[in-house]
């Protein structure tokens, strides 16, 4: 997917924006120091334990002066992992394997470990500081041997991060006033490290293989609707920039109805993980939610939430919407966002195993309590609430979780078109439920056989596929031949792609559920076109033998894609 020519690196454009800026290379993973490494000949017990304890404070001072300029969230992580650093049975442990013999770098480790075992065992609150433990462990054992701390780097001004992938623990303490672009030279453009940078509103190239090369400081450009990476920019690059700056100020708030150029109205919803992000949403001019990934509030748990958590949890977002829809999907655990309580770490295919709405069978109950606490919140709130299933393959499948809530007294159930089987029995499907919602992230890496994650088959993973198009098509088209004209939403990242989303909209797709950073573009570029036109374009890229050149007709045929940067 990489290729450089001149001065340029290639990738696959993943966030739009065009930024001028100075590099800064994600340090490498702290390795593990070697299995029973001794001291060194030339060094007493006395001298490590004192090089060990100078290198704790020195980790703590640093993730103190960090915790000081951050906000929020990434605040609180690194204040607890701060403390961590220089806490006293993990010191006390690790000059004890010191003096019986261990050099400093593994002494740490292995006391590290243990001290991550004993919270791991507690469970609750303690069981998530185990990370907090593994984090500082691996920046002390860094300060030791003299290399850059792990984890996104800090700087005086401003910079765009380079890194082989993000893992997600990076991107909670990644703070968008000091990383103003995200480069990677792995990871696909449906991975969540793609979706986060979405959300941030950060230009964002993937799968740039080269990239990790560039020297720290060496200044770039980046284009990240292009997809490109340009080193030394020159008068052109500047000015693209520039007008770039400008755009993104007139683009930063949706006037509040989607709709095309002659009036078709298509809502434009908004993807959130919880109610923070609900009420970002909601201010950035959102009609409604049409994804509420559950499982992002509660990513951080080993146990399942209790009732009235989940309660207080889905009622911020509805609060945040009175009067409005919000579909909230069950927990779709597995894969990439395993929940320790209900997914099973050791399945050798975990994006073909027990996940998302599948998890049922294994922990029969933990459905029913999630579809009870939604009713309860929904209870009470003025939110038009939906209620839909991820990870559905069957037609029986569809019909159980409508059942199950009706049972909840949930009345609009539904389920994400995220498995081909799925798109190919819209049909079947619809009979028992009351609306479907593409999952074209999924439905893009199960139609290719393209793990989502994998920078390697970026150009596999891309929802511009003519096969994902046609899964499309045949969704909508079950729905019209089921009658009663069931709404078909689309709530994966293909919705944020302006280009994409007219062609979603010319498929017969009825709703666009998307990041909030992206509402105001979709809806710039879909009021731009008429319906008709929106048809022709979806037609010609069906007609397109790959998804390259599907992509590029239609960006040919939307000016205004270009005129804004996007
Ligand atoms: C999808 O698969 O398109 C989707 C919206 O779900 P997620 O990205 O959370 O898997
Ligand atoms: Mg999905």
């Amino acid at each position: 997917m990489q290729t450089l020519s001149d001065n340029t690196y290639t990738g696959v454009g993943v966030a739009p924006g065009r930024i001028i800026g100075s590099v800064r290379q994600m340090p490498h993973p702290v390795s593990e120091p070697p299995v029973g490494e001794r001291l060194s000949e030339e060094t007493t017990a006395e001298q490590a334990s004192v090089a060990l304890r100078t290198a704790a404070t020195a980790v703590q001072e640093a993730l103190t002066a960090r915790a000081a300029g951050a906000l929020g969230a990434g605040r609180e992580v690194l204040e607890a992992t701060a403390l961590m650093a220089t806490d006293p049975m993990l010191i006390k442990a690790a000059v004890k394997l010191i003096v019986a013999g261990s050099s400093a770098e593994r002494a740490i480790w292995d006391s590290a470990a243990s001290v991550a075992e004993m919270l791991h065992n507690l469970g609750g609150y303690m069981a998530e500081r185990a990370t907090d433990v593994l984090d500082v462990r691996s920046r002390i054992v860094a300060e030791l041997r003299g290399v850059p701390a792990p984890g996104i780097p800090t700087s005086d001004s401003p910079f765009i991060l380079i890194a082989e992938d993000l893992a997600p623990a990076d991107t909670a303490t990644l703070d968008p006033a000091q990383v103003i672009a995200l480069v990677t030279s792995s990871g696909g453009p449906q991975s969540h490290t793609a979706i986060i940078a979405r959300a941030l509103g950060l230009p964002a190239v993937v799968a740039a293989a080269g990239v990790t090369d560039l020297p720290d400081g060496a200044r770039v450009f980046i284009d990240g609707a292009a997809g490109t990476i340009t080193v030394d920019p020159g008068a052109a690059e500047v000015a693209a920039a520039a007008a770039w700056a400008a755009t993104a100020a007139s683009l930063a708030v949706f006037d509040g109805t989607g709709r095309t150029a002659d009036g078709h109205l298509v809502p434009l919803l908004s993807n959130v993980g919880g109610s923070a992000d609900a009420v970002k949403a909601a201010a950035a001019g959102a009609q409604g939610v049409g994804l509420l990934r559950t499982e992002f509030c509660f990513l951080d748990r080993d146990t399942e939430p209790t009732i009235d958590e989940q309660v207080t949890e889905y009622r911020g977002v509805f609060d945040a919407f009175p009067g409005k829809k919000v579909v909230v999907r069950t927990l779709d655990a597995g894969a990439d966002k395993p929940l320790p309580f209900l997914t099973d770490a050791s399945e050798p295919n975990p994006a073909l195993g027990v996940r998302g709405y599948r998890t049922d069978r294994t922990s029969p109950g933990v459905l029913e309590r999630q579809l009870s606490a939604i009713a309860q919140a929904a209870d009470g709130s003025s939110a038009d609430v939906w209620v839909m299933a991820p990870m559905v393959s069957t037609a029986d499948e569809a019909a159980h979780f409508a059942a199950l809530c009706a049972t909840a007294g949930l009345t609009t159930p539904g389920v994400m078109v995220e498995v081909p089987s799925a798109a190919l029995t819209a049909e079947a499907i619809l009979k028992h439920v009351e609306f479907v919602s593409l999952g074209t992230n999924d439905l893009t890496q199960y139609a290719m056989a393209a793990d989502r994650q994998l920078g390697t088959l970026a150009a596999l993973n891309t929802p511009w596929q003519p096969a994902v198009l046609q899964l499309v098509r045949l969704t909508v088209a079950g729905s019209v031949a089921q009658g009663h004209d069931k709404p078909v939403g689309v709530c994966g990242e293909a919705a944020a792609d302006p280009a994409l989303a007219v062609v979603l909209v010319g498929l017969g797709v009825s709703t666009l559920s998307m990041t909030a950073r992206a509402l105001s573009a979709v809806g710039t570029v879909l009021a731009s076109v008429t319906l008709a036109q929106a048809q022709e374009l979806a037609a010609l890229a069906l007609a397109s033998p790959s998804a390259a050149e599907a992509r590029a007709a239609v960006r040919a045929r939307l000016p205004i894609l270009h005129e804004l940067g996007l």
